[in-house]
């Protein structure tokens, strides 16, 4: 039986890994973003990472022309859900814009067609209440960078189906990940843990307890994490950490989620992490090697 077509809205960190992951399982992907130039950077980053894959002969030259060919690129949601059997969107993390994707989703995707949503803390029930199939609707938290990592955190919303649930845990594992079902509450669990903990390591930056060195050291030799919590943060990318706490801020209504003041401001300042080239450190692109960012050198 042929594989259903998937289409990913948002083609940036996680959309191009996500991406990346159904096309390298068989599956047709259609891959949309309002921006053409982030739909040929993702593109251009797939190859990148395909060819790295190659060079490592996890995978052959062929198997790479067959991922890429199965690729596909759209800058209108209605053309590029039309056929789609599963949709998983990772635009920017929003509320309203999420709102306003899933009433669009709902008129313009095939009625069996299963919506997902890649979000890190926006509840999945108000996303499906603006739908008018809240049972097709499911979280589908991928990890980054999506290729790699194994971990796909499911999250039902109050009305997603049991056999929805059932299919995106079967889905996950065809991808080579590993499922886990949990209940929808503020940040799920991934990040109702890790968010508070990179936003005490950037509260300890602010009040001058330790530099960004410093800091990132102690939790990699002391905690044997393989990245110190500021790189993490610069990875995930500094206004999703910052819509993540909101949300944790706002729906648990507890001011140990409030979000660190040098967080925001660098949010404010265009200061994303490695998407921008600069956050804690600076990114090179082409090169791993980082530098902490002139404004936290000591
Ligand atoms: P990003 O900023 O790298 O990319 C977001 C993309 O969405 C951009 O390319 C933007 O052009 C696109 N976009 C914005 N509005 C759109 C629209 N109306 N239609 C289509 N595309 C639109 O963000 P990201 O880090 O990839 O995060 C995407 C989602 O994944 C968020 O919900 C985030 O919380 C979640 N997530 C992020 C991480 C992470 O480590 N960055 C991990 C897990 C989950």
């Amino acid at each position: 039986m042929d594989k259903i077509s998937i289409a990913v809205i948002g083609a940036g960190t996680m959309g191009n890994g996500i991406a990346h992951t159904f096309a390298q399982s068989g599956y047709k992907v259609t891959l949309i973003d309002v921006s053409q130039t982030q739909l040929d950077k993702a593109i251009s980053t797939i190859s990148k990472n395909l060819d790295r894959l190659v060079a490592k002969q996890t995978i052959t030259e062929e198997q790479k022309q067959n991922t890429l060919n199965s690729l596909s690129t759209a800058t209108s949601l209605g053309d590029g859900v039309a056929n789609a059997g599963l949709v998983v969107e990772a635009a920017t993390e929003n509320v309203s814009l999420k709102l306003s994707i899933f009433k669009e989703l709902d008129e313009k995707a095939p009625a069996g067609c299963i919506l997902a949503t890649n979000t890190s803390s926006i509840p999945i029930t108000k996303i499906a209440a603006v739908t008018k199939r809240a049972d097709k609707v499911i979280g589908m938290h991928f990890m980054n960078p999506v290729p790699v990592m194994k971990l796909v955190e499911i999250i039902n919303g109050y009305s997603t189906s049991k056999e929805v649930t059932d299919f995106i845990v079967a889905t996950s594992i065809q991808l080579g990940k590993v499922p886990c079902v949990v209940n929808d509450y503020p940040g799920f669990i991934a990040n109702r843990i890790l968010m508070p903990m990179l936003n005490e390591a950037i509260y300890s930056l602010y009040e001058g307890v330790a530099g960004v060195t410093e800091i990132d050291t102690v939790m990699k030799l002391g905690m044997a994490h393989p990245m110190g919590p500021l790189q993490l943060a610069d990875f995930i990318g500094l206004d999703t950490c910052l819509a993540i706490l909101q949300v944790l801020h706002e729906g648990f209504g507890n001011p140990k989620y409030a979000p660190c003041p040098l967080l925001v401001s660098m949010v404010q300042a265009g200061k994303l992490g490695v998407k921008t080239g600069e956050g804690f450190y600076t990114y090179t692109p082409g090169s791993k090697e980082l530098v902490v960012s002139a404004r936290f050198r000591k």
